[in-house]
């Protein structure tokens, strides 16, 4: 089917016409050129190479689709980063949850209900996320290892997303239950409405992020889903159930939460960088007013958080209650408020569940975890917040 004289011929009349190739474009129509954010515009012959400096994090008018030369060297890493912890929920055994989820006495009813609606919470949220990423962020962001990262990322949603699809078949939970409780169950509802929210703004078709009120609509969509979203309700959800893998309850699911939990912190990070990253490039976007405003969201956030806690656990249970999740949430969203360059929301407190900050080192838990997916791991490739 390949026709090779075409080749040669197509060849011959650019060697044979360098003039055309080169000639210089007039300068009127650099200002007329529109932005490509998507990098799916009319390919640019024309054009100078990019270089480093023409790059930028939103609003940048340098080719979106050529990865070098690299100048987010953080970006790039967590990519690399990411891909070394690759795993997949279906190699970790879930022989013992079914077992004990089956047992009539091995679980309490105030244990059951908080495992279901954790369940529930993180079985839809994965997608909220996942969409977010796909359908908002990504076009808006207009750099290539960003989106490279962002690409990544957007499979390991996909991965938790088939957790909770393998979850649900192996202990033969009510699948429409599970996948409705984003609609059905009010508390859970609001979170995940609260959140939305924002994407549907980027979804407006005369969105830009050009203008200031453009990017600060960015920057709350990325506070709402990596700060509190992925950063601060999945946290809470990650102690409620590893809590109960401490207690040796329902490990297979605490094992696939802690490789959750490794995934996740990367994305909390690279969030918390494009966040950073963008204030830096754009510092008329972060005024005091506005600093103030993505304050109240965290502290609307954790108020969201503390009502799901008094829902999903009303008389709490060994080792965890509403009021330890509430405090645990006060205290990550200090942290988080410091992690952007805020005044912390609430007074500060101490972590009621130390030990979290070890669930997210899998190297420490070699004799309990499975070595398999440890040994994907490039020694020292990741660091821990
Ligand atoms: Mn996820
Ligand atoms: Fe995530």
């Amino acid at each position: 089917m390949l026709d090779w004289s075409d080749t040669e011929t197509a060849a011959a009349s650019v060697a044979s016409a360098p003039a055309l190739v080169t000639a210089p474009r007039p300068a009127t129509r650099l200002k007329l050129e529109p932005v490509d954010p998507t990098g799916l515009g009319t390919i640019d012959r024309t054009g100078g190479r990019v270089s480093v400096d023409e790059k930028r994090m939103i609003n940048c008018r340098a080719d979106v689709n050529q990865l070098l030369p690299l100048k987010y060297k953080w970006a790039w890493e967590k990519y690399l980063a990411a891909c070394n912890n690759h795993w997949m929920p279906t190699e970790v055994s879930m022989q013992a949850d079914i077992a004990l989820w089956k047992s009539r006495d091995g679980l309490t009813e105030d244990e059951r209900r908080a495992i279901k609606r954790n369940l529930g919470f993180f079985a839809a949220s994965e997608s909220l996320v996942a969409n977010n990423i796909v359908l908002a962020i990504y076009r808006r962001l207009t750099n290539p290892e960003c989106r490279q990262y962002l690409l990544r990322q957007a499979f390991e949603e996909a991965v938790h997303t088939h957790t909770f699809q393998y979850i649900v078949e192996s202990l033969g939970l009510d699948e429409g239950e599970l996948f409705n409780m984003y609609r059905e169950v009010p508390s859970i509802t609001d979170k995940a409405a609260w959140a939305l929210r924002h994407t549907q703004h980027l979804d407006d078709p005369s969105f830009q992020t050009g203008m200031p009120e453009g990017g600060q609509a960015f920057l709350r969509d990325l506070v709402a889903f990596y700060v509190v979203f992925e950063g601060m309700w999945f946290y809470t959800g990650f102690a409620q159930i590893l809590s109960l893998g401490r207690r040796n309850k329902m490990v297979g699911i605490a094992e696939q939460y802690q490789y959750i939990l490794r995934d996740e912190s990367i994305h909390l990070n690279f969030g918390i960088d494009v966040i950073n990253q963008i204030k830096i490039e754009n510092p008329h976007f972060w005024t005091p007013a506005f600093q103030e405003e993505v304050r109240g969201m965290i502290r609307e956030a954790a108020e969201l958080e503390t009502a799901y806690g008094r829902d999903t656990m009303p008389r709490g249970f060994l080792g965890l209650n509403a009021g330890l999740c509430e405090q645990y949430m006060h205290f990550i969203a200090n942290r988080r408020c410091a992690q952007i360059g805020l005044a912390a929301v609430f007074a500060e407190t101490e972590n009621p569940f130390p030990w979290m900050s070890e669930a997210m080192d899998l190297k420490k838990e070699k004799n309990f975890f499975e070595t398999r997916v440890i040994e994907y791991q490039n020694g020292g490739a990741l660091g821990w917040e």
